[in-house]
């Protein structure tokens, strides 16, 4: 995210944590307005540790080495980058990101302060987005948001997703599964395309008593964005399913990956902001 320099004093009270340490640990402040949140963080180390924590915490995007194998993993991230100016759904608020300058020490530390919606670009969105009282996003059992994924390839379908498209495709019962389509080749344009690939209600009810534990999908709506009606949506949110939307598999082949797509612990909130990444064995 590009964003607005700001210069300030340190306004934050950080210091030190153990005797001796430089390490100040995050400190995590969000402010929580209905869809809307803000987050002003701040992770120090020493100069030299910093950049070996920074590569070490993005190591887990990109090639990666199995630890159980040696073998490299090609890890694929099929996560819309979040920036001011993105393409968010019609009406949710643009994010913004203020940056600042803190001096510490003999060092000057950069602090960003994000407000997003927590709709913006990839997110999962929990049952209590559409039902009230349903499970908020840090309900959710994280082992939803891990392991392996199938991946269907709808790229072929032109406007809505059946129930028999879906039947030739052989899911199995109780797995994750990613539909692919060409929205997926829209999902960078700067305008929201509201002829995107849906999924029909009947394809929704098929997928539910397959007992899917989790939905993924390639565009901000697995409902038609002609009609304001939430058929789809409220198919899975009354069966307690979660759903990704947003992902990016225009290079994702058919077939079964590992994933990881965990959401923020955002208390009472109805959905998170995910990096969703898929990788699969080596050969
Ligand atoms: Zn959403």
């Amino acid at each position: 995210m590009s964003c607005k320099h700001l210069q300030a004093t340190n306004e934050h009270g950080v210091g030190s944590r153990g005797s001796g340490s430089w390490f100040l640990g995050p400190t995590i402040a969000v402010l929580l307005v209905m869809t809307n949140f803000s987050l002003a963080a701040d992770d120090v180390t020493r100069p030299g540790q910093c950049i070996q924590n920074i590569l070490r915490y993005f190591s887990l995007f990109g090639v990666k080495r199995n630890m159980g194998t040696g073998k490299l993993l090609n890890v694929q991230d099929l996560t819309i980058p979040i920036r001011e100016g993105m393409l968010v759904f019609p009406g949710d608020p643009m994010p913004i990101c203020r940056s600042k300058t803190v001096p510490f020490g003999n060092c000057n530390l950069s602090m960003s302060e994000i407000q997003l919606s927590v709709h913006s670009g990839t997110h999962v969105d929990a049952p209590a987005h559409f039902i009230a009282g349903a499970k908020t996003i840090e309900q959710l059992p994280t082992d939803i948001f891990v392991g392996q994924v199938v991946v269907i390839d709808l790229s072929h379908k032109t406007n809505v997703i059946l129930r028999q498209d879906l039947d030739r495709a052989h899911i199995s019962k109780g797995e994750k599964i990613f539909i692919k389509t060409r929205n997926s080749l829209s999902l960078h344009d700067p305008v929201y395309n509201s002829q995107h690939i849906y999924l029909d209600q009947e394809a929704a009810r098929y997928l539910v008593d397959k007992n899917i534990r989790l939905l993924g999908f390639d565009y901000y709506n697995i409902d038609s964005s002609q009609v304001e009606t939430l058929e789809s949506h409220l198919v899975f949110a009354r069966a307690g399913i979660p759903v990704i939307v947003a992902i990016d598999m225009s290079q994702l082949q058919a077939g079964t990956y590992h994933f990881s797509a965990v959401p923020l612990p955002l208390v009472g909130v109805e959905a998170s902001p995910v990096r969703v990444v898929a990788w699969r064995d080596s050969p």
